[in-house]
């Protein structure tokens, strides 16, 4: 399941630096599959999808710092818990019930994204 922040997101940036996947974006901030990954030009998502790893995305939200639900592992290959949920002061970083997978397929996204 990957982690989903809600609009009680005060915007401190604290949680931006922690994730190990780079998942998380300030508002209004493009994202991309390549950015803090080993993904780099045309690719095949684990979910059957292809993308251009380097191509701008467009942001999941124009006011608040997001998660990509595609680069979330939940942290799993790196860490014992989400550490974006960890550090937030304001307890918005949650589980996102629209996004729930098990762990062999969040580690199969981590492995995907840092195969080395
Ligand atoms: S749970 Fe981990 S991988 Fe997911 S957004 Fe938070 S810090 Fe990043
Ligand atoms: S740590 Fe929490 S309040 Fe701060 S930007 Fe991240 S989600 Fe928002």
């Amino acid at each position: 399941m990957a982690i989903i922040i809600t609009d009680e997101c005060i915007n401190c940036g604290a949680c931006e630096t922690e994730c190990p996947n780079t998942a998380i974006y300030e508002g209004a901030d493009d994202w991309r599959y390549a950015d803090g990954t080993s993904l780099e030009g045309d690719v095949v998502l684990p979910d059957g999808k292809s993308v251009n790893a380097e191509e701008a995305q467009e942001p999941v939200s124009d006011e608040i710092y997001y998660i990509v639900p595609d680069k979330c592992t939940e942290c799993k290959g790196f860490h014992e818990e989400p550490q974006c949920a960890a550090v937030c002061p304001v307890d918005c970083c949650v589980p996102d019930e629209d996004h729930v997978e098990t762990e062999e397929v969040l580690l199969g996204k981590q492995r995907f994204m840092h195969p080395e």
